[in-house]
C-alpha cells in the first residue's frame, strides 16, 4: 500500500490546482490520472479550442482587412497547421503541468474507490487522510435514434478535415463556439438550438445581439426547435412550433451539454452521488469525512476556473466564490457576471439597466470593431452592480472590472469616478457606471 498526505484523482484544473496547493504547503501528493496530464481544459476543451478560435478570429480579420486600407490579395485556411498549432499550444502547456507538479507521485492509470480510505489504480492500493475527487466530465448526449451518427466536442478535436457543412446540435457555449470557429473557416453551419434562444443562461440581449452578428455571416440559427433523430445520412429530424423539418449535412456534432464522470466505487464508499453529480456542502466536502469533490464532478458550474477557485477554497485559500465571471469566446465574444436583466425581473428587484454601445467607443471605432454591446445592471438602493454583460470584442476582458467591483464590493460610483485611460475599451464599462449616476 502506498501513503500520501493527500490523494488527487484527475489532473484537469481542479485536481491540478489541488495538487500543486499541497506541494506548495510541503505535503506529499499522489496525483491518479488515467488520460493525459491537463484535463478537459487543457486536451480537449478551453486550450484547444482557442488556438482555433485565435486561428478563425484571424481569418476574419483578414477577410475585412481592406475597410482598414491593408489589401490582402488572396489567403487561405492550411487546416493541417491550424490544427499542429493546436497541438503546439497544448503539448506546450502540458509540459509546464508536468514541471510544475514533478514533485507530486504521479500515478497513470484509472481510480476506483476499494472504501471510503483506500483507492485502487492497476492492482496497487493507495491511502491518504484527505482524497480530492476531481475527475471532471464528459460529454452528454441525446436518447434519440441515431445519436451515434453524431461526434461530440473530443471527436471535432480530431477531425483531419473539415466537413463542408454541419449540423451543430445545441446552442449552448459549446455549440456557439464551434459554429463561430467552424463558419470562420468556410463550413456551412446550422445551429439548431431546443430553448427559445441561443447561449441559455446568457442576457437575452446579449444572445440575441450574437445570433444577428451570425446570422449577418450566413450561420443558419434554429431555436425552439427540439431535434428528434439523425436518419442515416446525417439527415437530422426536428420539429419546430409543432412541424417537423430535416437538415442534411456532411457532419454532425451534439452540443448539449456534459455529464459528471463518476469514479467506480464513490457510492459503495458512502459518497452520495444525486442527479448524476457528487453531493458537496459549501466546502466541497462529500458526505464523508475527508474526501472532497471539486470542478465539473459536482456539477455546481461547469467552468475551468471554477474548478480551480474551488480547489483553491479546499487548500484553505480565501476564495470568493460568490462572483463567477463566465465567457463564451464566439466572434464576437459574450461574456457575463452576476445577474441577467431577466433573473432582476423575476426577482422583483429595484435595478437600473444601462446599455453603452461598442460604436460609440473611440477605440472600438479606431479597431474597426464596432459590433458590440455593454450592459451593466445596478441595484438603485445599494448602488452596488449586480450584473455586466457584453457582446463584443475582449468582452471576457471587460467583464472582468466589473466582476472585480461586485467581488470586492465597490459601487457603481467608485467605477464611475475612477479614471479610465483613453482610448481603451474599458470606457465602455466606465460611461455606463457614469450613465448609472
Ligand atoms: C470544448 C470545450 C471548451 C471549453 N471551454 C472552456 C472555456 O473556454 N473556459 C472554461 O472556463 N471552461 C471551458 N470548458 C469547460 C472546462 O474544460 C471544464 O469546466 C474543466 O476542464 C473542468 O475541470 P475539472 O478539473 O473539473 O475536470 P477535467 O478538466 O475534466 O479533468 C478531469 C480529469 O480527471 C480524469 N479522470 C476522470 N476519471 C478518472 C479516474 N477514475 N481515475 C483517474 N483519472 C480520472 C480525466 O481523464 C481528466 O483528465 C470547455 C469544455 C469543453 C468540452
Amino acid at each position: 500500500m502506498y501513503n500520501s498526505d493527500i490523494i488527487v484523482i484527475g489532473s484537469g484544473p481542479g485536481g491540478m490546482e489541488v495538487a500543486a496547493g499541497a506541494l506548495r504547503r510541503g505535503l506529499s501528493v499522489t496525483l491518479i490520472e488515467r488520460e493525459r496530464l491537463g484535463g478537459t481544459c487543457l486536451n480537449r476543451g478551453c486550450i484547444p479550442t482557442k488556438a482555433l478560435c485565435s486561428s478563425a478570429s484571424l481569418m476574419r480579420a483578414i477577410g475585412s482587412a481592406s475597410d482598414l486600407g491593408v489589401d490582402v490579395s488572396s489567403f487561405s485556411l492550411d487546416y493541417n497547421r491550424v490544427l499542429d498549432r493546436k497541438e503546439q499550444v497544448v503539448n506546450g502547456l502540458r509540459d509546464n503541468v508536468a514541471m510544475m507538479l514533478s514533485k507530486a507521485h504521479i500515478v497513470e492509470g484509472e481510480a476506483r474507490f476499494t472504501d471510503s480510505r483506500h483507492v485502487e489504480v492497476n492492482g496497487e492500493v493507495y491511502a491518504a487522510p484527505r482524497i480530492v475527487i476531481a475527475t471532471g466530465s464528459s460529454p452528454a448526449s441525446l436518447d434519440i435514434p441515431g445519436a451515434d451518427l453524431a461526434i461530440d466536442s473530443d471527436a471535432i478535436l480530431e477531425l483531419k478535415e473539415l466537413p463542408a457543412s454541419i449540423v451543430i446540435i445545441g446552442g449552448g457555449v459549446i455549440g456557439m463556439e464551434f459554429a463561430c470557429i467552424l463558419s470562420a473557416f468556410g463550413v456551412d453551419v446550422t445551429v439548431i438550438e431546443y430553448c427559445k434562444e441561443i447561449l441559455p443562461g446568457f442576457d437575452k440581449d446579449i444572445a440575441k445581439r450574437l445570433r444577428s452578428s451570425l446570422s449577418r455571416l450566413g450561420v443558419k440559427i434554429i431555436t425552439g426547435a427540439q431535434v428528434t433523430s439523425i436518419a442515416p445520412g446525417k439527415k437530422v429530424e426536428y420539429t419546430v412550433k409543432g412541424n417537423a423539418a430535416t437538415v442534411e449535412a456532411a457532419e454532425v456534432l451534439m452540443a448539449v451539454g456534459r455529464r459528471p464522470v463518476i469514479p467506480e466505487g464513490v457510492e459503495a464508499a458512502g459518497i452520495n452521488v444525486e442527479r448524476g453529480a457528487i453531493v458537496t456542502d459549501e466546502t466541497f466536502a462529500t458526505t464523508v469525512p475527508g474526501i472532497y469533490a471539486i470542478g465539473d464532478v459536482n456539477a455546481r458550474m461547469m467552468l475551468a476556473h471554477v474548478a480551480s477557485a474551488q480547489a483553491a477554497a479546499v487548500m484553505g485559500d480565501d476564495i470568493n466564490l460568490s462572483v463567477v465571471p463566465a465567457v463564451a469566446f464566439t466572434l464576437p465574444e459574450c461574456a457575463m457576471v452576476g445577474l441577467t436583466e431577466e433573473r432582476c425581473k423575476e426577482s422583483g428587484l429595484n435595478y437600473k439597466a444601462v446599455k453603452s454601445l461598442f460604436r460609440a467607443n473611440g477605440k472600438a471605432q479606431a479597431m474597426g470593431d464596432t459590433d458590440g454591446l455593454l450592459k451593466l445592471i445596478v441595484d438603485v438602493d445599494s448602488r452596488l452592480i449586480l450584473g455586466c454583460h457584453v457582446c463584443g470584442c475582449h468582452a471576457a476582458d471587460l467583464v472582468q472590472e466589473a466582476a472585480l467591483a461586485m467581488s470586492a464590493g465597490v459601487t457603481v460610483d467608485n467605477v464611475a469616478s475612477a479614471i479610465h485611460a483613453h482610448p481603451s475599451l474599458s470606457e465602455i464599462l466606465h460611461s455606463a457606471a457614469a450613465a448609472c449616476r
